[in-house]
């Protein structure tokens, strides 16, 4: 997906290079679709001294500059990942909280039009695929 390093990439969006920003795009890169904690545990095990307020901060950094990516989906934390400005979508598990990336139906935004635009201009269509992973599915036939 990306091969410039933690600090090159960062340089290349405009921010500057700190010591928890590397960190924090280490840990992206091991783990897409994390949350701030899941990325902070990551982080304090590179950076025992990392504070959680600048593991946040770096992950909003990332985000507002476009080198992150915040996905909300509907009832669970907020998660980043690295992969950007592709119009990639998400599966959901419902059973244990999975989340795998699809790509774009179409290749660029929006890939869905609404049936009614009310006269906007759609730039962009975000869709959650919400279902049971094939484990999950498994567990629930095994054990019903
Ligand atoms: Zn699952
Ligand atoms: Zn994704």
């Amino acid at each position: 997906m990306t091969t410039a390093t933690a600090p090159e990439a960062i340089r290349a969006s405009g921010l500057r290079v700190t010591e928890s920003r590397a960190a924090v795009y280490a840990a992206l890169s091991a783990l897409p679709h994390a949350s701030a904690d899941e990325v902070y545990s990551a982080v304090v095990d590179r950076i025992p001294h990392a504070s959680r307020q600048s593991v946040y901060n770096a992950l909003n950094d990332f985000a507002d500059a476009g080198l992150a990516r915040r996905i909300e989906p509907a009832g669970r934390s907020m998660l980043f990942e690295l992969r950007v400005g592709d119009n990639h979508h998400h599966l959901v598990c419902t059973g244990c909280g999975r989340v795998e990336d699809v790509d774009c139906t179409v290749g660029h935004a929006p890939c869905l039009h609404p049936s009614d635009d009310h006269g906007f201009e759609v730039a962009s269509a975000e869709v959650t695929y919400w279902g049971r992973c094939a484990e999950c599915a498994a567990a629930a036939t095994s054990h019903p």
